[in-house]
C-alpha cells in the first residue's frame, strides 16, 4: 500500500517506530475529542492506512462515534420532489441536461405527495425528511410552495425537515428558516481543484457561498459529496478539510453510482475497504457530525456495510433520488444485528417517558 508520507518532510502523528501499532489512531481519536483538528498529513495517513491497520483505524473512528452518538443511528428518508429538467451539466447526475438516463422528469410535486412522503418517513422510523429539488437554484414559486407546505408537515409529523434546493442566497435561506426548515443540504461534492472536471456550468465558489448563506440564516448545515468520480486521493483530503471548516451538522458521503447515460456512467466500483477509510477520514475531520453513508453504500461497501455503521451514524432508508436502495427490512435487520437503535425511537421513547426531547 502506498504511504504518501514516506520520504516526505511533513511528519504525521506517529510512526511505527515511536508508537505501538495499536496506539496511534486511538491517540489521534483522543486528541480529536479534546478539540484537535486533523492536519493534511494526518488526513493522508488515515486515507492511506495499511490494510493490516484498518481494524485499528475503524476502532479508533468508532471511539469518536461512540463519544457523540453511543448506540444510536439516524435514519433519513428522501423524496425527489422535483426531478430532471435541470440546465446544469454535473457529470454524476442523471437529472442533468447532458444525461440521457431514463428517469422520470417532473415539476415540484403536490402538497399531498409531500405529506405522504413525510408519513412514509415516520413509518420508516426516520428522524429527518429530506426534500430534494433538481435545478441549480430554487424557482421563486417552488420556494413559496415549500414555505406553505412545510409548516403543515411539521404540524403533523415529528420530523426534522431538510431541504436541498441548490444554490441559495441569504434571503432565500431565511424564507426556508421561517417556514420551519431545520437543515439545508448543499454538497460541496469534491475538492476545488477537481470540481471543474465534473461541472462547467457553475463554480465551486458559488457552492461555498451557499454554505455561508445557510449558516448566516441560522440553519443547520448538511454538506457532503461524492467519492469515486475520478478524483485523486489528495482531492478527498482537500474536500474533507474544506468541509471541516464549516463543521456541518450532517455530512452525507455518497459513493458514485455510475448511472448509464451520465458522463460518469463508465466509472468502476470502489474497494469497500477504501470506502471505510474515507468514512474514517470524515469522522476524524468532522467528529461530531451526523456522518451519513449515502447513495452507493450497497454497491461499494457491499458486505462491509455494517462496518461502515461503526464509523458513520446515519443512512438513508429506501431509495435514492433516481436509483434504488436496498429494501428497508434489510437496513432494519442490519441495525438490529449491530445492536444499534434508530434515533427516532430513542426520542419517541424519551417523549413517552416524559423526558425532554427535541421537538
Ligand atoms: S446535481 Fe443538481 S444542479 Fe447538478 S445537474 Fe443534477 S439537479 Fe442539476
Amino acid at each position: 500500500m502506498v504511504d504518501l508520507l514516506r520520504n516526505q518532510p511533513e511528519k504525521a502523528f506517529g510512526t511505527r517506530s515511536d508508537q505501538s501499532r495499536w496506539g496511534r489512531f486511538f491517540e489521534l481519536a483522543q486528541s480529536v475529542l479534546e478539540g484537535h483538528r486533523i492536519s493534511p498529513a494526518e488526513a493522508r495517513q488515515i486515507l492511506f492506512t495499511e490494510e493490516s491497520e484498518l481494524p485499528e483505524l475503524v476502532a479508533a473512528a468508532h471511539k469518536i462515534r461512540w463519544h457523540f452518538f453511543r448506540d444510536t443511528v439516524q435514519l433519513n428518508v428522501l423524496i425527489n420532489a422535483k426531478s430532471g429538467l435541470c440546465g446544469e451539466d454535473c457529470a454524476y447526475c442523471s437529472q442533468s441536461r447532458v444525461s440521457t438516463a431514463a428517469i422520470a422528469r417532473y415539476e415540484l410535486v403536490d402538497e399531498e405527495v409531500l405529506l405522504a412522503g413525510a408519513g412514509l418517513a415516520c413509518e420508516r422510523r426516520a428522524q429527518t425528511y429530506c426534500i430534494v429539488l433538481s435545478g441549480l437554484r430554487p424557482a421563486r414559486r417552488d420556494l413559496e410552495n415549500l414555505a406553505r407546505v412545510i409548516p403543515k408537515i411539521r404540524a403533523r409529523f415529528p420530523l426534522r425537515i431538510c431541504v436541498s434546493t441548490g444554490l441559495l442566497g441569504l434571503a432565500e435561506a431565511k424564507i426556508l428558516k421561517e417556514a420551519g426548515v431545520c437543515r439545508v443540504n448543499h454538497n460541496l461534492n469534491t475538492s476545488r481543484r477537481f470540481y471543474p472536471q465534473i461541472c462547467s456550468t457553475h463554480r465551486y465558489e458559488e457552492r461555498l457561498a451557499t454554505l455561508e448563506a445557510v449558516r448566516q440564516a441560522g440553519l443547520e448545515l448538511c454538506s457532503g459529496g461524492i467519492i469515486g468520480m475520478g478524483e485523486e486521493p489528495e482531492d478527498i483530503v482537500d474536500f474533507a478539510l474544506t468541509l471541516a471548516q464549516f463543521q456541518p451538522e450532517a455530512v452525507p458521503i455518497n459513493f458514485l453510482i455510475p448511472i448509464p447515460g451520465t458522463p460518469l456512467g463508465h466509472r468502476s466500483l470502489l474497494c469497500p475497504r477504501f470506502c471505510l477509510k474515507v468514512l474514517c477520514l470524515f469522522r476524524f475531520a468532522i467528529p461530531a457530525c451526523e456522518l451519513r453513508i449515502a447513495a452507493g453504500r450497497e454497491l461499494h461497501l457491499r458486505s462491509l456495510q455494517p462496518v461502515g455503521l461503526w464509523i458513520a451514524n446515519s443512512i438513508f432508508v429506501g431509495d435514492y433520488l433516481t436509483t434504488k436502495g436496498q429494501p428497508p427490512e434489510d437496513d432494519f435487520r442490519m441495525i438490529e444485528d449491530l445492536g444499534l437503535e434508530p434515533e427516532f425511537d430513542v426520542v419517541a421513547g424519551a417523549r413517552s417517558a416524559g423526558l425532554s426531547g427535541e421537538t
